[in-house]
């Protein structure tokens, strides 16, 4: 007998943790963060027992999906994690930066100790189109989720009184036109599919008319010698906006212009970007057989430390700022916002989404004013928001992810909020005509 029971990212987008019984195996697919409005669920003790845990499974590196795994480890968890070379890679980078991150909460979840032995539980890897045989021939495989670097879906093949069973965890799904990792690839077959449905309820703004807008704004604000702030994330943003900048850089548009990257950790996740050339688009992969670093370019560089960063500060002339953290919730870009959000000639360019209530959305929907670490601001530059970039899919790619599933008797729905996952669900029965179930936070379903 097989059981699933959703332990996070169920009719919620943060805090992914999926548990699967198969027989005597109890294999866990993610264990991350909840965040924003859900955080103090990280404090609920986990719905099932840590030390039972056979397996973990990480689909990929970001924290809504890997956040508690120090967490699980401290509570009893001792066995194999499995996952891509690239997502251990980047984890390690991760995990470190959030528990110095949770040093700062009343009550933070672990601490940088506790980060050590769960990186020694890391080792058991698989790639891309490879499969893995656990306990009592239960098969997985990977393939390409195209959401960030080293990101990947999972399939599960066991055997119940010898019928075959097969379910796909999708993990979080990328755009199939990405700018620099390669494109998300498809399952042909399985019996049941949860898939994310983060942005199941709406379309994104083509990459290619998004790419024009960033290119745009950023040279009308260096026209007006202005500076241009853009938050960004750490994680797969960062290295888009760098290779962007680098074509504008190449094209000779850049000349004159420093360009600071100021966050320590999006310096560390480049760096192991480079590791994995063949992760890339074909266009990628080309730039780097010809011997070109696309995330380095003449005008960029990088401010690792405190006394570097603060520098900046004494460049008065147009200059493009990529500082952490993506919503404005902490990080250097803080920093940065309060010195130029009053500058009439100066961009603030969002280029990711901003959750309700962070301080990006704030700056976004703002009414002429913020109060930034104390201080009073007068809003005076131009706030610009770009939503192409997204590294989740949109309503098509969820049901092209879903229409390429053939033999599928069940379409469980995850990883969104409540309002998107009803429009989705409707959307999935009338154009597939499948059936589709939304997963309740610990809710069981024989598999
Ligand atoms: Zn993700």
């Amino acid at each position: 007998m097989a059981y699933y029971t959703a332990q996070g990212a169920a009719m919620e987008v943060t805090g992914s943790c999926h548990h699967l019984k198969i027989g005597k195996i109890q294999i866990l697919i993610d264990c991350g963060m909840f965040q924003g409005k859900d955080e103090e669920l990280n404090y609920e003790e986990f719905g099932f027992d840590p030390k039972k845990i056979d397996y973990l499974i990480l689909t990929h590196a970001h924290l809504d999906h890997i956040g508690r795994v120090p967490l699980l480890v401290k509570k009893g968890f001792n066995k194999k994690i499995i996952c891509t070379k690239a997502t251990y890679e980047i984890a390690k980078l991760m995990l470190a930066n959030s528990a110095n991150i949770l040093q700062e909460k009343p009550k933070p979840l672990y601490n940088i100790g506790d980060v050590e032995p769960a990186l020694k539980l890391f080792g058991a890897f698989l790639e891309y189109n490879e499969t893995m045989t656990l306990k009592e021939g239960i098969k997985i495989g990977f393939k390409n989720a195209g959401h960030i670097l080293g990101a990947a879906s999972v399939k599960i093949k066991f055997k119940e009184e010898n019928i075959k069973k097969s379910v796909v965890f999708s993990g979080d799904i990328g755009q199939e036109a990405r700018i620099i990792t390669s494109k998300v690839d498809f399952w042909k077959k399985a019996n049941t599919v949860f898939i994310e449905s983060t942005y199941g309820a709406s379309l994104h703004e083509n990459i290619t008319l998004s790419t024009k807008k960033f290119k745009k704004h950023i040279l009308q604000t260096l026209k007006n010698k202005g500076t241009v702030v853009i938050p960004s994330f750490a994680l797969e943003r960062t290295q888009e906006i760098l290779f962007l900048l680098k074509q504008m850089s190449q094209k000779g548009l850049l000349q004159g212009i420093p360009v600071y990257l100021d966050s320590p950790l999006a310096i560390n996740v480049t760096k192991v970007f480079g590791n994995y050339p063949r992760l890339f688009s074909k266009k990628v992969q080309k730039m780097i057989e010809a011997g070109e670093n696309p995330f380095d370019f003449q005008e960029l560089q990088t401010t690792y430390s405190k006394e570097e960063s603060t520098q900046i500060n004494k460049v008065n002339k147009p200059k493009i700022i990529i500082a952490g953290s993506g919503m404005c919730e902490g990080g250097r870009v803080k920093y940065h916002l309060v010195r130029h959000l009053s500058d009439s000639n100066s961009l603030i360019l969002f280029i990711g989404y901003q959750v309700q209530g962070t301080l990006g959305r704030k700056i976004i929907n703002h009414n002429g004013e913020i109060t930034i670490a104390g201080q009073h601001l007068k809003i005076e530059a131009h706030i610009e928001q770009i939503d192409g970039f997204s590294a989740h899919a949109d309503q098509k790619g969820l049901l092209k992810f879903i229409d390429n599933l053939k033999g599928l008797e069940c379409v469980y729905l995850i990883h969104a909020d409540e309002p998107k996952l009803e429009a989705f669900k409707e959307k999935i029965k009338e154009t597939l005509h499948q059936k589709v179930h939304i997963v309740k936070r610990h809710e069981s379903i024989y598999i």
